[in-house]
């Protein structure tokens, strides 16, 4: 009877120890959110001069769009 008292506590302290370690599973799934908004910069745009696609945060962004290069951008905007 004392062995079955000791599992039941065991068992509960595991059960308890695995329930409180869900929330911080829980905690744990926005860092995935946080990989999606790193990834969110990579956002790709059209150059206006030729058309080519490059990441968002390597355009060169002009008056009138984004350019893959300040050679496009010079030559579109001036
Ligand atoms: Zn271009």
């Amino acid at each position: 009877m004392k062995l079955l008292t000791i599992l039941a506590v065991l068992c509960l302290g595991v059960w308890l120890w695995r329930a409180q370690r869900r929330p911080s599973v829980k905690d744990q799934t926005p860092q995935p959110g946080r990989t999606q908004s790193e990834q969110a910069p990579h956002e790709m745009v059209a150059c206006r001069s030729c058309a080519v696609h490059i990441p968002a945060a390597e355009a060169h962004v002009g008056k009138l769009g984004s350019y893959c290069c300040t050679d496009h951008l010079k030559r579109s905007e001036s």
